[in-house]
């Protein structure tokens, strides 16, 4: 089972990530195939931490949901970040959004259902699309004014209710860079845990027809350029920008473009 404490995950020292057995102080709120009903049991199972509680030692750790990449590998980052949204949805949803009654886990699926007026529930997801967009052989690289200095990357925004994901595609580089795009191809998944979402990546051409320039929104853009493959690894080589890391479908979009 994995242990998480608010956004932390415990390690232990000899490499342990998830731990077979753990006898779990009373400060621990925990799920497991005592508390979990059969349909749930193919999921990792987890313990969530009370959030005040110091766990520290010489031989065990918290360290970042993020940093599990780099020291477990990804399948076990996208492992544990869907363990700590479902545990997440379990600590902070307990009752009905409709008439207050309390959630019970389904034995048929990984829902719950309440035990007043029935309804089901399922762990939040949110879907967000991120899209390479290539001009004469140029990739289209932002500067997202939330991100860290001189991080650069390929757009992405969360899908809006009643759109399809090419919709999306479409709005999100309408409203961030002003351009139009053609040629949207889907080009993989990858569940993100930060908090919920599930990005679907896509590559697509410029659409020149009505093309003059980049238009940044000033907001969530703060710069944006088209970048060539030599131009792209002169400018990590001289530091002069920083891209995602491995974890990301970003970086994956981003190592497509330079690979080809
Ligand atoms: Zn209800």
């Amino acid at each position: 089972m994995y242990i998480f404490q608010d956004n932390k995950i415990l390690v232990c020292n000899n490499n342990t990530i998830y731990f077979n057995n753990f006898n779990a102080p009373n400060e621990f709120i925990l799920f497991n195939s005592d508390t979990l009903p059969a349909s749930w049991q193919h999921l990792p199972q987890f313990i969530a931490v009370n959030n005040n509680l110091n766990f520290n030692t010489k031989n065990f750790k918290f360290i970042d949901l993020r940093q599990v990449w780099h020291e477990f590998g990804y399948d076990e980052f996208i492992r544990a970040g869907g363990a700590r949204l479902f545990a997440n949805w379990l600590i902070n949803s307990k009752f009905c959004s409709h008439c207050g009654g309390r959630l019970e886990p389904n034995t048929h699926d990984t829902g719950r259902h309440c035990v007043k007026c029935s309804q089901n529930f399922y762990a939040p997801l949110s879907p967000a699309i991120i899209v390479a967009v290539t001009h004469n052989n140029k990739l289209l690289l932002a500067h997202n004014a939330s991100m860290i200095k001189d991080l650069y990357s390929v757009l992405a925004g969360f899908v809006e209710p009643g759109e399809n994901l090419e919709q999306a595609v479409m709005r999100e580089l309408n409203e961030e860079v002003g351009i139009k795009v053609r040629n949207i191809k889907y080009f993989g998944s990858q569940p993100w845990p930060f908090p919920q979402s599930l990005m679907i990546g896509f590559t697509a051409e410029l659409d020149e027809s009505a093309y003059l320039n980049l238009k940044p929104d000033g907001l969530e853009i703060s710069d944006a350029v088209w970048l060539t493959a030599s131009e792209i690894n002169d400018k990590l080589n001289n530091n002069l920008i920083k891209i995602p890391d491995g974890a990301s479908i970003a970086r994956r979009l981003i190592n497509n473009f330079l690979n080809n």
